[in-house]
């Protein structure tokens, strides 16, 4: 199979042609690979494992990586386009690589040199593949109350606590951990780091969730009990940071789940179309009463061209 890394680099110097053929390319993954699957799979709730092979031979899980760490060096806008066409055929597809996306531009964003040079290769081409890990059962959007510890020991931290709704937990091998280092600090945030951490003894998996709907993603419920943690694995090599930096990295996760959003609005008013133009009554299409004409034309504009309009201006 062709990667899109192979595109990025051997077309060179035209990235808007550049970027036609990878989506071009990932239409056809999602029109062969996907699209034929995801009934089935998204009703038995089944994980996505030969489509997280095939996205990583693609290069999918280092799009936004810059090609000096391994990664294709696409940019955000390119992502919006690449996370709508995704979903406009299964969102919970663009949802395997969000998180990860968001732990690597972290990474990218904040880490020290040496950081960005051991993991950011291997998160680009999923062998390192993960998300990140920020809520816990008493606490969501105020991630200053998190109560997970990470008590330092030497050269490690020895981290106790628990995480919930981690999306790629189960399957993925790598979380960008938020924890506190010191609780008592004030302001709170000033007591708080973001690890790298990579699975192993002492990091549990303690419950996958059920969800209503978003399917075939694992979403779990982690516990850490004296789970030790290289010194080193701080992302940026200093406390006290990681709340600024995971907020920062949360702005990707806007504009993936925005994108998400365009492809879902579009697939809608795609079948929207395709039916009321199949569908007959009083001896004409459907399509062609003035009611379901008005609310066609409604839902092109509102839900999907303003949509479309904004995640085109996706900039980080
Ligand atoms: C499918 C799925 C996947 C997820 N994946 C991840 C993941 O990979 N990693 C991860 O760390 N988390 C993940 N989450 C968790 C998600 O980030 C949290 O659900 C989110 O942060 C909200 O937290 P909460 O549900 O605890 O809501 P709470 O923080 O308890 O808030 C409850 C409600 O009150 C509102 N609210 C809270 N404070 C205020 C305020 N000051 N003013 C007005 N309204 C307020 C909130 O908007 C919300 O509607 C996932 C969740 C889901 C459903």
């Amino acid at each position: 199979m062709a990667t899109i890394e192979d595109q990025t680099h051997d077309t060179g110097d035209d990235y808007a042609e550049n970027e036609t053929l990878i989506l071009d390319m990932l239409d056809r993954f999602l029109k062969t690979e996907v699209k034929p699957y995801v009934h089935e799979l998204d009703a038995k709730d089944e994980y996505l494992h030969e489509i997280v092979e095939k996205m990583k031979e693609m290069g999918l899980f280092g799009c936004l990586i810059d090609t000096e760490y391994g990664g294709l060096g696409l940019s955000t806008s390119t992502y919006a386009k690449i996370v709508d066409r995704i979903s406009a055929v299964w969102m919970s597809v663009s949802g395997i690589i969000n998180s990860h996306l968001i732990m690597a531009m972290t990474i990218q964003r904040n880490g020290t040199e040496a950081q960005k040079r051991e993991f950011l290769p291997r998160i680009a081409t999923g062998e390192l593949r993960g998300g990140i890990g920020l809520t816990e059962p008493d606490c969501g959007i105020d991630l200053q109350a998190i109560r997970t510890v990470a008590r330092r020991d030497g050269d490690h931290y020895v981290v106790n606590g628990s995480k919930t709704w981690i999306t790629n937990s189960k399957y993925g091998n790598v979380l960008a951990l938020l924890v506190k280092t010191d609780p008592e600090a004030q302001p709170l945030h000033k007591g708080m780091c973001l690890l790298i951490v990579e699975k192993g003894p002492a990091f549990e998996v303690s419950r996958q969730l059920q969800k209503l709907g978003y399917k075939g993603i694992d979403t779990c419920e982690l516990t850490f009990t004296d789970f030790r943690v290289l010194v080193s694995r701080v992302i940026g090599g200093k406390e006290g940071l990681g709340l600024k930096q995971i907020l920062s990295g949360l702005e990707l996760g806007r504009i993936n789940v925005a994108a998400r959003g365009v492809g879902v609005a579009q697939a809608a008013l795609d079948e929207a179309i395709a039916y009321s133009q199949q569908r007959k009554t009083f001896g004409k299409p459907i399509c062609e009463h003035q009611a379901i004409a008005l609310k066609l034309g409604e839902m092109a504009t509102r839900g999907s061209r303003t949509l479309a309009h904004r995640f085109r201006r996706a900039r980080l």
